[in-house]
């Protein structure tokens, strides 16, 4: 359907206005500032976000709030929604595409900050971090000699989801750790990037029930939600360490907490939560065998420039009627619905 023609009719024709469900790195404001007349929704509530995204071409969301239907609907001059980060399982996919909305995302931008920070959780874990340091604090040294740690050399690591940041920590698992490195994932990765990882890739069941560390890299969806529950961490090694930086729903919380309280597993590292923030009296929160951040994993210092910058440019790049870099939803099939609706194309070259 993109032929080499005329420009899009909204191209260029206004400056744009975008909307900001959250404030981001000053790099990507500078950029946003440039280009647009940029504002910042006032509260993350429905019915504000509802109010507010009127009159707005492009609307810009980070991990909190939800782009659904009904936002959709009430912004009825979006031509682009761009997730600053990397899940995209608050945005409906699909009825931005009927809409004839461009969805657009940063992938890679936080892959090394997420990765650093499940071994930060390896290594917390392995060594009792969480427990040696209250000890500690509150005068007993002694602790030193009533828990043992243990190394993570040598120990398999089980990876489940090998995309971007599976990979990453599976290439710093083998090179920095002389780890085993088994995978699973529903695509196999191509041959040198399991050479470069020396990673094997195996079902879930047997890398379950090999690993001392598990960590998962699996997007949210209907085929990952609850994908660790009572019946996989049975089949968990009873020392094994599980990490979940994806998405909290992807692990049942409940049955987690009970499989550590029956000393079925090491400990548990997570950055993310079933509901965000997790409510009180969280099963897992206050545990020395688990350590817990606020979906943090991605808030460094390069991980949020790169994730500002890069979405920046992508939707300004969308407003100009360039194709996208990193799109969610099929540009072709933006650009069909667009058609049927009567709406301007958005791309150059577009009829
Ligand atoms: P990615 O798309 O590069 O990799 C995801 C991998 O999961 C792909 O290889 C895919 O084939 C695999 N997969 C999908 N469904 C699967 C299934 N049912 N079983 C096994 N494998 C499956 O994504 P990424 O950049 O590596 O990020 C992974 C996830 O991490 C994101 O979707 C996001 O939810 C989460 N994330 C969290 C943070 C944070 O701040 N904690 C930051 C970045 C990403």
């Amino acid at each position: 359907m993109i032929a080499p023609l005329a420009l899009p009719s909204n191209f260029m024709e206004h400056r744009p206005t975008i909307i900001s469900l959250t404030t981001m790195h000053e790099s990507g404001l500078r950029i946003l500032h440039e280009a647009a007349n940029l504002r910042m929704a006032s509260s993350l509530d429905p019915a504000t976000l509802q109010r507010e995204v009127k009159g707005a071409d492009a609307l810009i969301i980070r991990t909190g709030g939800v782009v659904d239907a009904a936002l959709l609907d009430c912004g009825k001059d979006l031509r682009v929604v761009g997730r600053h980060g990397v899940g995209y399982d608050q945005i409906d996919i699909e009825a931005a595409t009927a809409r004839g909305i461009q969805v657009v995302y940063t992938p890679g931008a936080n892959t090394q900050s997420v990765s650093e920070h499940v071994f930060a959780f390896m290594i917390g874990l392995s060594k009792h971090l969480p427990r040696m340091m209250s000890e500690l604090a509150s005068g007993n040294y002694h602790a030193r000699t009533s828990m043992t740690g243990r190394e993570i050399c040598g120990k398999t690591l089980g990876i489940i989801g090998f995309g971007r940041i599976g990979r990453r920590v599976g290439e710093i698992a083998h090179l920095g750790f002389g780890m085993k490195v088994l995978y699973h994932d529903i695509v196999p990765a191509p041959e040198e990037v399991e050479l470069r990882c020396n990673a094997r890739r195996v079902d879930m069941r047997r890398l379950l029930e090999q690993s001392e560390y598990v960590t998962l890299h699996v997007p949210l969806d209907s085929s990952t939600r609850g994908l660790i529950n009572r019946d996989t961490l049975g089949l968990m090694r009873s020392d094994a360490i599980l990490i979940n930086t994806c998405r909290g729903p992807v692990v049942d919380e409940a049955a987690l907490a009970t499989a550590l309280d029956a000393g079925s597993l090491w400990g548990y590292g997570g950055d993310v939560f079933t509901v965000e923030p997790p409510p009180a009296g969280h099963p897992l929160i206050g545990r020395s065998d688990v350590m817990l951040t606020p979906h943090s994993a991605a808030q460094t210092e390069e991980g949020l420039r790169n994730m500002a910058t890069m979405i920046a440019e992508e939707v300004i790049g969308v407003l100009r009627g360039d194709p996208p870099i990193n799109p969610v939803n099929d540009p072709f099939q933006v650009e069909h619905m667009r058609q049927q609706r009567g709406l301007a194309p958005l791309y150059k070259g577009s009829r």
